[in-house]
């Protein structure tokens, strides 16, 4: 069958075509607009969908070399997300799924973040039930166990900032623009991770805290630059290596718990912040440690993306899971 999925949770407007487990297309339009305020405008991300949808959806199905009448389904992003923004992908799916008489399939985007991993891709080996996802991401850090596709258990997550939230205000501190993870990776492959020891925050179980390691290293920097205020453009390599060890610390300390309390070895990342060098390093270095067996997906589909939004919805027409007419977004939408 030939999925269109469409996923605006965020600040990405993006569709894509599955024809079963493969990927005929994925498009996304990334919103440029949001560097200039250092994070993203709710209000901005909803206009901009209104203005990429239709455009985002003709070249993904012209992408994918298909006409609309032979899509089999619409699946769309219910939730989480920014609430106007769902707005956009949740009505177009479902005016286009009414007009062209197909069923509807809604997603939860989280759900979508972790089923990511088994699209179908030449050299990537699926990760098999039961399995531990770490998802984290701008909005999200979460250990998950997966039992199976639709069986999943939230066993540990943040209980204030996100990890890519927490990357993005320590580069916010060091004047980096939005989203600054990605920056703060880019410098901290030149720098010495030891440089500048931060203190891991001490949350019980296999829960996160990230806002404490934000305003230690506010003071930090404040401080040092007190002294030298050339410190940030000196030590920035240093800062961003330090940084990016405690928060790969933080994370690997609550996997290596999360193995012990489950007795499952076998670890998924998903997410933007999945991206991360050193994260990644950290868990292959996992597999020869302490047995893991890891799963990375490809890099577009760690950040938002449709194609991981229509892989899910591909799983719910073989149950034959659709919506109903009068679904509407969920702004919290839990697992
Ligand atoms: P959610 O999925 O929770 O709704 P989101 O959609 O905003 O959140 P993603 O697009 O999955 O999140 O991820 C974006 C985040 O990933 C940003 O915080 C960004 O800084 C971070 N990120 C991307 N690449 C890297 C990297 N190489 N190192 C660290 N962080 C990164
Ligand atoms: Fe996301």
């Amino acid at each position: 069958c030939y999925i269109l999925a469409i996923e605006s949770s965020c600040d990405d407007t993006s569709a894509a075509v599955l024809y079963n487990e493969k990927i005929l297309s994925n498009v996304v339009a990334s919103q440029k607009i949001h560097e200039a305020y250092g994070g993203v405008v709710p209000e901005l991300a909803s206009r901009a969908h209104q203005q990429n949808i239709v455009p985002v959806v003709h070249q993904a199905l012209a992408k994918a070399n298909i006409d609309k009448k032979e899509l089999s389904a619409i699946a769309f992003t219910r939730g989480p997300g920014l609430m106007g923004s769902l707005l956009v992908g949740t009505s177009f799916a479902k005016s286009l799924a009414y007009g062209l008489n197909i069923p509807l399939i809604e997603v939860n985007h989280m759900q979508a973040h972790i089923l990511a991993h088994f699209i179908e891709e030449a050299e990537y080996e699926k990760p098999t039930f039961p399995f531990l996802a770490l998802t984290i991401s701008g909005g999200h850090t979460q250990i998950v166990k997966v039992k199976s596709y639709f069986d999943m258990e939230v066993i540990g997550e943040t209980i204030d900032d996100a990890v890519g939230e927490a990357f993005d205000k320590s580069a916010k501190i060091l004047g980096l623009p939005y989203p600054g993870g990605p920056l703060i990776d880019k410098y901290a492959q030149e720098g010495n991770p030891k440089a500048f020891p931060f203190t891991k925050p001490k949350v019980a179980g296999l829960n996160f805290s990230f806002s404490g390691l934000k305003t230690a290293i506010m003071y930090f920097v404040q401080n040092n630059v007190k002294e030298d205020p050339d410190f940030i453009e000196k030590s920035l390599n240093d800062i961003c290596a330090s940084i990016q060890y405690t928060i790969i610390n933080i994370l690997v300390d609550k996997l290596k718990k999360a193995v012990k309390e489950t007795g499952i070895k076998q670890i998924a990342i998903g997410g933007g912040v999945s991206a991360n060098s050193g994260i990644r390093a950290s868990l292959k270095e996992g597999e020869k440690r302490f047995g893991w067996k890891t799963h990375i997906p490809k890099f577009e589909y760690t950040t938002d993306n449709a194609a991981m939004i229509a892989i899910v919805g591909y799983f719910k027409y073989l149950e034959n899971d659709f919506a109903d007419e009068n679904v509407a977004a969920k702004a919290r939408y839990h697992l």
